[in-house]
């Protein structure tokens, strides 16, 4: 219920004006999110590839109103990949997409505008030397943006799939994706979902999550396990194992700012381990999302609203 009212507040508009004027620490903005600029981020990435790391970048924002809008995303995406490939580090580290940034929901004609502005992403990752990965946002949107990854991997046989635990469909969803070649990311989902379409209890939702590990894991493609839950992740390492897959064939995956201990300690272990970092100034609802799933979060949250 508490999550639910978070995550209704991350897309209350007023909620978010208020919210982001208030006094925010950077602390608190800066462990999940790598800085509100292009260099920041890099830097950013730098240091984690320097640890061993591997990263995918997000650029904050969805729901996007206008062309100029989508335009301007996919401009700071293209930006953003060239920075990436000049500092040497493109080939750790790829980016991640949302649709609803550059254009899904604009009118009719708004999954074409998404589709080409991340054509134009998928060849700057692509002279970058890196992949994209295209995020799942709230279910209203899978099939739409299951559509478009078909149409992009035409050309970009490399594009990420998202694929949520949570949903019942999921399961279907993994097996139309287990072919050589399809990179697909494993989440749990994060997204305020009804029952009709998603598990309302976690524990069906964690039943879920391995039912489609097993598909992807004992598929033809490359599973990327995003959680940070260790019994997840032990039960992902063991399904790896019996499928006979090693180290390079799957990889972790988690957030900037959560288990930072593990991550390294996965790294350390011969796992690829791929942090997600995002940046820019629109973050409130992406750290609405985080303090949602961790309620320890929202302290860590409030503190940081009185804390000067
Ligand atoms: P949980 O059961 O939530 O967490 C397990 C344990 O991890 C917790 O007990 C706690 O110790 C720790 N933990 C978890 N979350 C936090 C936190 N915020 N702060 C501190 N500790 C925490 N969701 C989507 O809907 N679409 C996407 O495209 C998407 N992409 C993602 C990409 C990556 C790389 C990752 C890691 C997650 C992504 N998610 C996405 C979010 C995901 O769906 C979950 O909401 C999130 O990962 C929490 O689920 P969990 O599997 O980590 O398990």
């Amino acid at each position: 219920m508490a999550n639910q009212f978070l995550i209704m507040l991350s897309r209350a508009k007023g909620v978010r004006d208020i919210a982001t004027r208030l006094p925010m620490t950077r602390s608190v903005v800066d462990r999940f999110v790598a800085g509100e600029t292009t260099p920041q981020m890099v830097e950013v990435c730098r240091r984690l590839t320097d640890d061993g790391l591997l990263g995918t970048v997000d650029y904050l924002g969805e729901d996007t109103a206008d062309l100029g809008q989508a335009a301007a995303v996919t401009w700071e995406y293209v930006g953003a990949l060239a920075a990436l490939a000049e500092a040497g580090i493109a080939d750790r580290v790829e980016v991640s997409l949302k649709l609803s940034a550059i254009g899904q929901f604009l009118g009719r004609d708004g999954e074409k505008v998404a589709l080409d502005n991340a054509r134009q992403i998928c060849q700057a990752a692509r002279e970058a030397g890196t992949t994209v990965t295209l995020d799942m946002e709230d279910h209203t949107t899978t099939d739409s943006t299951l559509g478009i990854l078909r149409e992009l991997r035409a050309d970009f046989p490399d594009t990420g799939a998202v694929i949520q635990a949570y949903l019942r469909r999921s399961e279907a969803d993994c097996r139309d994706l287990t072919h050589a070649g399809s990179r697909v990311r494993l989440c749990k989902g994060a997204y305020a979902e009804p029952e009709s379409v998603a598990y309302p209890d976690e524990r069906d939702v964690e039943l879920s999550y391995v039912r489609c590990l097993k598909v992807l894991m004992y598929g033809e493609g490359y599973p990327m396990v995003a959680t940070h839950s260790p019994r997840l992740i032990a039960v992902a390492q063991d399904i790896a194992q019996r499928a006979g897959r090693g180290n390079d064939d799957f990889e972790f995956q988690m957030l900037r700012g959560v288990r930072p201990n593990a991550q390294t300690k996965l790294a350390g272990l011969g796992h690829r381990m791929r942090i997600y970092v995002p940046y820019g100034t629109d973050w409130y609802g992406y750290l609405v999302r985080r303090m949602a799933e961790k309620p320890a979060n929202l302290g860590l949250f409030v503190r940081g609203l009185v804390d000067r």
